[in-house]
């Protein structure tokens, strides 16, 4: 039996990039995957290419009601969960004398408070299954990109909720653990409107020569990892860098 099989796993965001590959690895594997998102056609062409032990509902996670039909018809479909991955984020770039209040709020509502808030909703289940929650850290918060300040501080802030609640849910056996990827080709900037397809691919494809391992990830490597923290029975408040070697700010000569 695979370590996966029959687990309810909700993920937020599932629909493209990081999350759909999570969605795809982890239903072919025999879990129960829930998924979220904004856009229903992304959604229905996610679960339309997902093992049929998957549902998709169209949700916001920054949106209240719509957290609580999160949680209900992830419990509808799995009958419990297991695992919660707070993997929805938002990119927003900014020099800091350029910075929109309602943007920056906006960024730290979906990146942050939502998956606080999503958790807080979950313990009750994930208490009863001796679950885990998954934050989904950057490598923003190892490297300093400029302009970036926005996105990183709302990454930096899931580290220090990693530990915090793996202190505070440790006792109702709830893991808390986090994975800081590091460059791989997404939407998330060309849905921010920085680039397009082409510049987002040159952009990353340049950045190879500063990761210790000499290239850029693939979602894949990210669900590896996240499958490992999801099934790792004693470790928890752990932070695990997936990036190539990209946050070790490697150095010539
Ligand atoms: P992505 O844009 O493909 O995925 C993010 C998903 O979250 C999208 O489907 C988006 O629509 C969804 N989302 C955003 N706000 C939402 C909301 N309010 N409610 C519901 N869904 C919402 O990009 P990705 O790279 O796969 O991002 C996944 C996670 O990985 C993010 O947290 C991101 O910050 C993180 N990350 C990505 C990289 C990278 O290089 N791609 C590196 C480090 C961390």
């Amino acid at each position: 039996m695979d370590n996966l099989d029959k687990k309810s796993i909700l993920i937020t965001g599932g629909a493209t990039g990081l999350g759909f590959a999570m969605a795809k690895r982890f239903s072919e594997k025999g879990a129960f995957v829930t998924i979220c998102g904004r856009r229903k056609e992304k959604i229905d062409e996610a679960v339309s290419n997902l093992k049929v032990n998957s549902i998709g509902i169209v949700a916001d996670v920054t949106d209240e009601e719509d957290r609580d039909k999160i949680i209900n018809q992830t419990i509808e479909h799995g009958g419990k969960i297991d695992v919660l991955i707070n993997n929805a984020g938002n990119m927003y770039r900014g020099n800091i004398d350029e910075l929109e209040e309602s943007k920056l709020i906006e960024i730290f509502n979906s990146n942050v408070i939502s998956g606080m808030l999503l958790l807080g909703k979950a313990k009750q289940y994930l208490r009863a299954t001796e679950g885990v929650n998954i934050f989904i850290g950057s490598v923003h918060n190892r490297r300093a990109f400029p302009g970036a300040s926005p996105y990183a501080a709302t990454k930096g802030a899931l580290e220090t909720l990693t530990r915090v609640l793996a202190a505070e849910l440790g006792k109702d056996k709830i893991r808390v653990n986090c994975v800081v990827p590091g460059a791989i080709f997404t939407e998330i900037n060309q849905r921010a409107g920085l680039f397009d397809d082409d510049q987002a691919k040159k952009r990353l494809n340049s950045m190879a020569k500063i990761h210790a391992l000499g290239e850029i990830g693939t979602p894949e490597d990210i669900s590896e990892a996240v499958e490992y923290l999801i099934n790792a029975r004693w470790t928890t408040g752990a932070i695990l860098d997936v990036d190539g070697g990209l946050g070790l700010g490697l150095t010539e000569g």
